[in-house]
């Protein structure tokens, strides 16, 4: 059976004909048998694809024939085209939907004064010699920070990508904006826009993580400034960096029910709510069709 492999890349760079870009990417992707998600802006292009890794090394060899894309860096995961149902290749305002798309600027470089990158061992000198003055930030929302997160890090009180401004605005973070904020997210892409709209609104020292959490997690596993589970948006729903069961394993998320540790999201079982709650095995197992917190308040169920 051929190897098949899943690819996952972003660039920031100016694309003057966004629409020319995502019909040559389609059709490059059709030819090759290759499913997934490309989004493209005006400010760069932002994908995950999977095939046989034949077809994956030649996507890599055309896409870099575009000059904004050359230096553009393709990380190799496990998987294959069958982890994604089809081809969505779209044109959209933003890579990140942080709702500002006017707020971002980008060149040939990337983005404009976002965050100082650091490479995972930077990250761990500059806490060496900064210690409690330096402070993680995190750039995911509310359901990736509750199974891991780095040490002591700050979690906005975000839903979607798209509440961040007003938190960030609300004042509530004022206190670090003379502090080095070191922002981080699941891949980087992120954290390269929030970095750079912390910094418009008066952040003056803000970092950000090469590679992002997988990255930091695939050199330091359990034994670094990492505390959890990494959230993933596909079907294992959750990775760990090591042994879960090694003694530096932090088992972060908390069953809704009994407070057992866990980093098992299910459904809420209200068709209509749906949303992503922490539930134990056992629980699942002794309570199946659990409600979310908010729909058993709301419905007086038990359960
Ligand atoms: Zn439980
Ligand atoms: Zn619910």
């Amino acid at each position: 059976m051929a190897i098949s492999k899943i690819l996952l890349y972003y660039r920031f760079t100016p694309i003057p004909d966004p629409t020319a870009v995502m019909l040559w990417q389609r059709t490059l992707c059709e030819s090759l048998e290759l499913t997934g998600r490309i989004l493209i802006s005006r400010h760069g292009i932002n994908g995950t694809v999977g095939g046989e890794l034949t077809a994956v090394k030649r996507y890599i060899r055309a896409t870099r024939a575009y000059p904004g894309f050359r230096d553009m860096e393709f990380k190799f995961s496990e998987g294959s085209a069958a982890d994604f149902p089809r081809l969505s290749v779209k044109v959209r305002e933003e890579l990140v939907a942080f709702g500002a798309p006017e707020d971002l600027d980008v060149d040939e470089n990337g983005v404009i004064g976002g965050g100082v990158h650091l490479k995972p061992e930077e990250v761990n000198e500059l806490v060496d010699s900064r210690g409690d003055e330096v402070v993680f930030f995190d750039g995911r929302n509310a359901i990736e920070a509750g199974i891991g997160r780095f040490r002591d890090a700050v979690v906005p009180d975000v839903e979607t990508t798209h509440d961040f401004i007003d938190e960030i605005e609300s004042g509530k973070y004022d206190d670090l904006k003379d502090r080095p904020v070191v922002t981080y997210c699941t891949g980087g892409v992120r954290c390269e826009v929030l970095s750079a709209l912390l910094k418009k609104r008066g952040f003056r020292e803000v970092y950000q993580i090469d590679g992002g959490i997988v990255r930091y997690g695939e050199t330091y596993g359990n034994d670094g400034l990492w505390e959890g589970s990494l959230y993933v948006f596909d079907r294992r729903m959750h990775m760990e960096f090591g042994d879960a069961t090694d003694h530096n394993f932090v088992q972060f998320g908390r069953c809704i029910h009994c407070s057992g540790g866990t980093n098992t999201y299910r459904n809420c079982a209200n068709q209509k709510c749906r949303r992503q709650v922490l539930i134990c095995d056992d629980c699942a197992a002794t309570r199946p069709g659990s409600h979310c917190t908010d729909c058993r308040r709301a419905t007086s169920v038990g359960v």
